[in-house]
């Protein structure tokens, strides 16, 4: 017999049964070849494999059945036509009808066998099935394809109609299985219990049994990981053959003068973080770390670490921070140890005036600064180091990878340390962060945060505002926090500046009451930044701008409008703001979220303070994407694999990728 090479890379038209006009109909949603059409997964299944006996159905189940037909026609109305069909199971009979489709009368035949899939229904004391799935079993054959079996159910586009596209992919299996070559090793087929490839895609579109699909999907995901990781166990397998690299030898001298220069002892999460990057440091190639930690466990005093360490050694270390008030914030937080310590830095920032721009730039070009920090100005061209030995990149989200990249192409490769202060979901920080090596700070300086916190509908706003007002006349002070969905949304902000007013007037004006949001100056909002750290602002009232760090420990209350507006990691960021020092603290969250999930982020927020306890729920309640929110989340996208159920196959493929790049299989 000839053999027909079978060319999966031919366009999906050359499929037998697919035409010109539903080829469009695939390409519209990405499918091009017939290659393509195998990973085209259904979006869930139904199982109709059981029949059912028409002796015992039960009104309004889904039923499948097996019978002959007795009878047929047409039956005449006014409006529409209506084809009806009367089945026999031997143990009852049901009558089919099909509106519109006057041409099924030449379909289906007197004694045909067929299977039917449909909602019973009861009219006129018969039973009936309304526009059932059909299907009529030839004598040769039994295979069913929409009925009488566990069948797929595909996601639909314009000009794919479930049963055009079911027939498709039986064709697809039928012609295209025998082509499916097996890629894994036995050892790795063995030691997971892999189904072949063969029978993974057979399985899939359609399913033998349940347990078949289950290894079936257990299969594809797996391959699907498996190609992911090796992609990234190769990215640390070139990187770890980078030679040329500064290494920075730790020595006891320069550590315990660190440790002396400052005004309190490490966190064991603290000295553990440092003794990593001590490590980094001094191995042959450039540290790839990110360092996570809650708001407030004590990232900057890690990052100020490293800085002097690369300082000590002759080396230049830059800190890009994402806005200007927190760049500001951790510039003041290190001028006292850096200057204790003989470090020379400098701030370089949008605010800063051109011509102490232009002398900074030209220190640090000539090497005479060594710790340059600063906001997006640090990535300009004008901006070169002569060693630059250490990128220290906060709040790493914020930036795109080409800012990062810019700031990594020296002549020679220097270390990075990326921080966040967004607890990732271990699986999550797989896919996302598997090039990089984690530190975690677990523990706060202070212990257990344990802000209370409370769910409050705006209805007892004047018993929070007396809370307010008490702890502020004790020397407290306190945020109100409004959402803008985006900065540039004049109606929210004009509620946070109304609200300002009213507040500032009335409840409130007994104290001192600052504003600042997206759309102000920044010579403005700095100032009033400065006033509220300072003590001489009591309440600030403001839009997000202050969710990513800004540091005042004798803030002890914030409160959160229309707080059903955030996700959980968002609310988590923000009430961080408050129980950074000793005081007691508290969180009002004023929402009436309308949804379940929403009523669930806020009941959550009250039960805990464990920003990766917070991060795990809000990765669940609402998925990889929007957790990580959709700009810049470089979150690759699977076809079949679901980062979040399918963590454990992750984990394992993982390591059978890294094993493999590693003993140079693939
Ligand atoms: P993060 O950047 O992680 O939100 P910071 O580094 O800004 O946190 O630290 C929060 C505050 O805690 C700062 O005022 C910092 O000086 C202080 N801090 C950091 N580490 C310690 C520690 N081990 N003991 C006491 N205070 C600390
Ligand atoms: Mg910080």
């Amino acid at each position: 017999m000839k053999e027909f090479k079978k060319d999966r890379q031919l366009s999906v038209r050359y499929l037998k049964g697919i035409g010109p006009k539903r080829a469009a109909a695939f390409e519209s949603i990405g499918i091009h070849t017939i290659e393509d059409l195998f990973f085209f997964f259904p979006r869930r299944y139904e199982d109709r494999s059981h029949f059912s006996s028409l002796a015992e159905v039960i009104v309004d189940d889904f039923i499948t059945i097996k019978g002959t037909v007795v009878a047929k026609g047409i039956r005449p109305t006014r409006s529409i036509k209506i084809f009806e069909l009367v089945v026999d199971d031997g143990n009852g009979r049901i009558h089919c009808l099909f509106f519109n489709q006057p041409y099924l009368m030449n379909t289906f035949a007197i004694d045909d066998t067929v299977v039917l899939f449909g909602k019973v229904e009861l009219y006129k004391k018969k039973l009936q099935l309304n526009s059932p799935e059909y299907e009529i079993l030839k004598d040769d054959s039994e295979v069913t394809v929409h009925t009488g079996r566990i069948v797929p159910i595909y996601p639909l586009t314009e000009g794919l109609t479930q049963r055009s596209l079911r027939k498709s992919m039986k064709t697809l299996i039928e012609e295209y299985a025998d082509t499916v070559e097996e890629i894994f090793p036995p050892v790795i087929m063995q030691r997971h219990y892999l189904l072949r490839r063969k029978e993974a895609f057979q399985n899939i579109h359609f399913p033998e049994n349940n347990f078949l699909l289950e290894r079936a999907h257990f299969r594809i995901v797996f391959e699907e990981f498996f190609e992911f990781e090796c992609k990234v166990a190769q990215q640390i397998k070139d990187r770890s053959a980078i030679k040329n690299c500064f290494s920075i030898k730790t020595n006891e001298k320069a550590h315990s003068m660190f440790l002396s220069a400052l005004d309190f002892s490490l966190t064991k999460s603290q000295e553990k973080a440092i003794k990593e990057i001590e490590d980094d440091f001094l191995k042959s190639y450039p540290m790839n770390r990110i360092l996570q930690g809650d708001v407030g466990s004590g990232k900057t005093i890690i990052a100020a670490f490293a800085l002097f360490l690369v300082a000590h050694h002759a080396f230049q270390g830059a800190f890009l921070i994402p806005t200007e008030i927190l760049a500001e914030q951790h510039y003041s937080t290190v001028s006292k140890l850096f200057t204790a310590l003989g470090v020379s830095f400098a701030l370089l920032t949008g605010n800063t005036p051109p011509d102490k721009k232009k002398a900074i730039i030209a220190q640090v070009s000539k090497g005479e600064i060594n710790v340059l920090m600063g906001t997006h100005a640090l990535i300009q061209k004008e901006v070169t180091f002569s060693k630059l030995g250490l990128v220290i990149i906060d709040e790493q989200h914020k930036f795109g990878v080409e800012q990062r990249e810019h700031l990594l192409e020296q002549t020679v490769r220097p270390h990075l340390l990326v921080m966040t202060a967004t607890p990732i979901p271990r699986t999550l920080g797989l896919v996302l962060y598997g090039d990089l090596e984690v530190s975690t700070l677990r523990e706060l300086p202070f212990g257990e945060r344990g802000v209370k916190t409370y769910w409050i509908t705006k209805k007892k706003e004047a018993d929070v505002f007396l809370k307010v007002k008490e702890k502020m006349r004790e020397g407290d002070q306190a945020y109100i926090i409004f959402p803008l969905v985006e900065e540039t949304e004049k109606s929210d902000l004009a509620a946070a500046t109304e609200e300002y007013e009213r507040l500032k007037r009335t409840v409130f004006h007994e104290f001192n009451v600052g504003l600042v949001h997206g759309r102000m100056k920044k010579e403005k909002k700095s100032s009033v930044m400065e006033q509220f750290r300072a003590g001489k602002i009591h309440l600030l009232i403001s839009t997000t701008v202050i969710e990513v760090g800004i540091d005042n420990p004798n803030a002890s209350i914030i409160i959160i409008e229309h707080a059903e507006r955030f996700g959980l990691s968002q609310l988590h960021q923000m009430r961080g703001r408050v129980g950074r020092g000793k005081k007691e603290s508290f969180c009002f969250l004023f929402g009436e979220p309308t949804t379940e999930n929403g009523k669930k982020r806020l009941r959550l927020m009250t039960k805990t303070n464990d920003g990766f306890k917070i991060a795990e729920e809000d990765l669940y309640l609402r998925g990889p994407g929007d957790f990580l929110g959709t700009r810049q989340s470089g979150l690759p996208q699977f076809r079949l694999a679901d980062i979040v159920r399918d963590a454990e196959t992750l984990r394992l493929a993982k390591k059978e990728a890294f094993q493999a790049v590693n003993e140079g299989i693939t």
